[in-house]
């Protein structure tokens, strides 16, 4: 087969797009959408300056999606003095596989010249998470351990670092399997906390602005059309996230980084188990081989419902919950003791 934009032997078939591209035109697309995302987003504020940079630190794993971004983010702002970026990996104490991952994060650093900065649970909590497998008080899967720690240290080192922003590697089938997973539980407040802590827009008016003339130009799939000219409110108890990748599906991440030669570390955590989660992926591959296009239209309904739920949250609803401070370290939380406290005390007693 021959790219349909130059001719050249195509190394892909986009099947949700119906485009075959070459290696050099689906790296193209890669990037645009991208970029198209920050722009619509509004992720680069319009007061930052060369003196007053926007600082974005990006949760670097050293797998091909938080890689990838990395890399993108880098060639686009490199000669921009109004962002800053950091790079922030997290080592959690799994032997024979972070180490590795690691190595990618170092070559890929020094390589764009970005500062790096690694912090490990053990210095922080004093666990791996090795062993807290082996322990389990709470009969979790490892994840749901880990994922607690690893937002306490994302959110700390953010604002340690002083980022205005944190940016994370989730591609669209990570988003799209959120969302259905947020459907299927039927739990709108959850699309609601979705769309304020990630998903929305940090300047309502960016997108509208930029979508004329900016369709999908036949670059291979972009964002959704669920325009919406509600932004995301301020929240003052965490530094916002955002996610630029969330319009490319994982696979043409991964010929991006393959096609690159980008040092990306591809090999699946030994304790990774989340039953729920590897059902929707399994769901999700279905249709999307059935129905070409489903992870986009997914994410084109998600995005709109959950900027309606968001903009019709009534701030006094009992069940938004007030953030305060955990007793014990600080964090924002809503309760006396915010969950890693809680799972660290479960973890000191057994
Ligand atoms: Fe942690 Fe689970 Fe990721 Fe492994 S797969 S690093 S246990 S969150």
């Amino acid at each position: 087969m021959e790219c349909d934009k130059c001719g050249d032997s195509a190394a892909v078939h986009a099947e949700y797009s119906g485009l075959h591209l070459c290696e050099g035109h689906l790296c193209q697309a890669v990037d645009k959408r991208v970029r198209r995302r920050v722009r619509e987003d509004g992720l680069v504020p319009d007061d930052a300056t060369p003196e007053d940079p926007d600082t974005w630190v990006i949760g670097l794993s050293g797998g091909k999606d938080s890689v990838v971004l990395t890399q993108i983010l880098h060639e686009t702002f490199d000669e921009d003095p109004r962002i800053e970026l950091v790079a922030l990996s997290i080592h959690e104490g799994i032997e024979g596989y972070r180490d590795e991952s690691l190595d990618a994060c170092v070559e890929l650093t020094e390589d764009l010249g970005i500062r790096h900065e690694v912090v490990h649970y053990e210095d922080e909590f004093d666990v791996r998470m090795d062993d807290v497998v082996e322990d389990d008080p709470e009969s979790m899967a490892a994840c749901a351990y880990c994922g607690v720690f690893r937002r306490d240290v994302l959110s700390r080192y953010a604002e340690e670092l002083g980022a205005d922003k944190l940016l994370t590697g989730h591609n669209l089938d990570d988003e799209a399997e959120t969302a259905l997973m947020n459907f299927l539980e039927g739990d709108v407040r959850q699309m609601a906390k979705h769309f304020e802590a990630s998903l929305g827009p940090f300047d309502g008016d960016s997108r509208a602005e930029e979508d004329h003339g900016d369709g999908d130009g036949g670059d291979g799939g972009g964002s959704s059309d669920a325009a919406t000219d509600h932004a995301r409110e301020d929240q003052d108890h965490h530094v916002p996230r955002a996610k630029p990748l969330r319009d490319v599906p994982e696979k043409e991440v991964a010929l991006y980084a393959r096609f690159r030669d980008l040092p990306a570390h591809i090999t699946e955590c030994p304790h990774a188990e989340e039953a729920y989660r590897g059902e929707i992926q399994q769901l999700m591959l279905k249709l999307e081989e059935n129905h070409p296009g489903t992870r986009h239209s997914i994410m084109a309904g998600y995005e709109e419902l959950a900027s309606l739920a968001s903009s019709a949250q009534d701030p006094d609803d009992e069940a938004t919950p007030d953030f305060g401070e955990c007793e014990r370290c600080g964090a924002p939380t809503a309760r006396d003791l915010c969950r890693k406290c809680g799972l660290l005390d479960a973890l000191e007693a057994v």
